[in-house]
């Protein structure tokens, strides 16, 4: 499958046309042959807003669970700019879902359950906070095997990781730019009675571009967003430093 609005548009619509039903964490049991999709925000939240927008403007009606970091690095979501985003994914009809990254806290070797429930806790409300509504639903961001054997669950917060989302549904994952199974042939196929699918929004555009021009068009654009704001809190900036002189 490519990477591009257009390949996924049309995967949604296969998945339909196949007969299965697109829901969410709370509400598969309801359906037959149900669909969650799950989106995980790891680095872009600028590209998950234009495709949750995108998504909400397919025919086939799509709600899926955008799972945002409280903690990432790559973007603040206290930031006016990003509350926006995050608001107009919200607008879109979209849930969003904790993406929890357990390695903020605490290493494999030091992997402390208590603790990781608490930190969760923590991260809900503060998203709770930011798109004021309740959050329901946690993914783990490339969880340690100690967080996968300890089948944890948290207190009205469905866990994603849950292993019947794992072992009822058929998982289907497009990590690292790459989908290690057939997802469109799975669909087509009909066979499995339930899909999980994650897929990542930082790796589709209008026109396909490869792994390699995705990561360095990111940090370039991070390069320039740098100087800007720079520029927006320092008086004469192009006095001292111009973006000329900036290799990005
Ligand atoms: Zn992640």
């Amino acid at each position: 499958m490519y990477f591009t609005f257009d390949a996924y548009k049309n995967l949604i619509s296969e998945i339909v046309k196949h007969g299965y039903a697109i829901t969410d964490y709370h509400s598969y049991q309801t359906v037959k042959k149900p669909c969650i999709l799950r989106y995980d925000v790891d680095m872009d939240l600028k590209r998950a807003a234009a495709f949750a927008e995108m998504e909400a403007g397919l025919e086939e009606g799509v709600k899926a669970t955008y799972f945002v970091l409280v903690s990432s690095n790559f973007y603040n979501l206290f930031s006016r700019e990003n509350q926006e985003l995050i608001h107009r994914m919200v607008r879109s009809g979209h849930e969003i879902g904790l993406h929890f990254d357990e390695k903020k806290y605490m290493t494999e070797e030091n992997f402390d359950a208590k603790l990781l429930k608490k930190a969760v806790v923590r991260e809900v409300k503060f998203l709770e906070d930011i798109i004021e509504n309740p959050v329901k639903v946690v993914s783990m961001h490339r969880p340690s095997k100690k967080f996968l054997e300890s089948e944890m669950e948290f207190e009205g917060i469905i866990n994603s990781y849950d292993s019947m989302f794992f072992q009822k549904f058929k998982y289907i994952s497009d990590s690292r730019m790459n989908w290690r199974e057939p997802v469109e042939k799975i669909v087509a196929g009909e066979k499995e009675e339930a899909l999980h699918i994650l897929t990542h929004p930082i790796w589709y555009r209008e026109n396909e571009v490869d792994m390699h021009r995705v990561l360095e068009e990111f940090v370039r654009s991070a390069c320039i967003e740098r100087y800007e704001n720079l520029d927006d809190n320092l008086r004469d900036l192009n006095s001292i430093l111009k973006i000329e002189e900036i290799i990005c």
